[in-house]
């Protein structure tokens, strides 16, 4: 389908960065959230987007699409060929809201949400319509990192999935199809790993939040910014390849180095131990230092990965 006009329900984190990705690919963009500040808070996204966009070569830079705020679902869902939900994390909200769009919307409008672990299947449960419902889920900041995950409900119509790899690709993502749904989903269930561990070596004492963080920027997480888990790794088996690596690190996978099944007890405790070494860390820079610093290294690491071909 040709989209020109996108719609953005919600337009907090995700759905700013949303609106600044279509924007800056050239569609127009019709957002509704009923923050009467929304504007103004998603401002900074699009101004870290402008700045962004214009290091990122490109062989052309589209002409920006128009942006405008809607007073209402409807206002902003009439004339949209997609639309993407990004409003709090709560399944009884996110069906309130896909009936209210599928009062106004195009029936033939694709309708799309950000969630970062709910089930497509729960979402479209209720829909008039819920073959043209998908996720596709962004990271932050979506305007730079290309990723996306796609994944179709039991009753997404066959099809959709490749709509929206056309889709995301137009805007220069990596749509990627996760082949069945799961809660979280791929990347987040990753995350979600190094996240309980990371927590149980503060809590224990073994490392604190910035010798951590230090160690995965400048030991794996460098090596994650160009090949993934398994061609490092096919990497470190050397001339044997993947079949070697396993053969030498599979018989450890039985003793227990990490606690990765287990969470350490959120309490007020663990939340001023974490909260605290993070802000000796980093509390000497605003939020909106921390944003340009981490945009100039993803604007780079890109750049650099595309000079090498890559
Ligand atoms: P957020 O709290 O920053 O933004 C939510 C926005 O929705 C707010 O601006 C709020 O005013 C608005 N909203 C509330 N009720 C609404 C309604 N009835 N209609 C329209 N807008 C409404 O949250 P977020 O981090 O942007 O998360 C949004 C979605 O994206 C969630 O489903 C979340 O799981 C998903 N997500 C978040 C991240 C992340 O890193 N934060 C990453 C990927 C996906």
């Amino acid at each position: 389908i040709a989209v020109n006009t996108a719609a953005c329900i919600g337009g907090g984190v995700i759905g700013a960065g949303w609106v600044a990705r279509l924007i800056e690919n050239g569609l127009s963009v019709r957002v509704y959230d009923p923050m009467p500040d929304a504007a103004a808070r998603m401002q900074p996204v699009l101004d870290n987007a402008d700045r962004a966009y214009a290091k990122l070569t490109m062989a052309q830079r589209p002409k920006k699409g128009e942006l405008v705020f809607c007073a209402s679902i409807e206002a902003a869902v009439s004339s949209a060929q997609w639309i993407i939900e990004s409003v709090p994390e709560r399944l009884a909200l996110k069906q309130s809201i896909y009936a209210e769009i599928e009062e106004h919307a195009a029936v033939d409008a694709i309708i799309v949400s950000s969630t970062s672990g709910i089930m497509p299947s729960d979402l479209q449960a209720q829909m008039q319509h819920p073959g043209r419902l998908i996720v596709a889920h962004p990271f932050n900041p979506v305007y730079l990192l290309p990723v996306v995950e796609l994944v179709a409900g039991k009753l997404t119509d066959a099809g959709i999935i490749d709509t929206a790899r056309t889709f995301y690709s137009s805007l220069g993502m990596k749509p990627i199809h996760v082949k069945r749904e799961i809660e979280a989903f791929v990347a987040d269930r990753l995350l979600e790993a190094i996240w309980r561990e990371s927590l149980w070596l503060i809590k224990d004492g073994i490392t604190t939040t910035e010798d951590l963080d230090d160690i995965v920027r400048f030991g794996f997480g460098l090596r994650y910014a160009q090949m993934g888990v398994f061609e490092t790794y096919r990497i470190a088996g050397g001339e044997a390849g993947m079949r070697h690596f396993l053969e030498q690190f599979g018989p450890c996978l039985t003793w227990p180095w990490t606690k990765l099944m287990d969470v350490p007890e959120y309490n007020e405790e663990l939340v001023e131990l974490i909260a605290g070494q993070s802000d000796q860390q980093s509390g000497h820079r605003g939020i909106r230092e921390l944003e340009r610093i981490r945009d100039d290294n993803l604007v780079a690491i890109q750049q650099a990965l595309k000079a090498n071909n890559w």
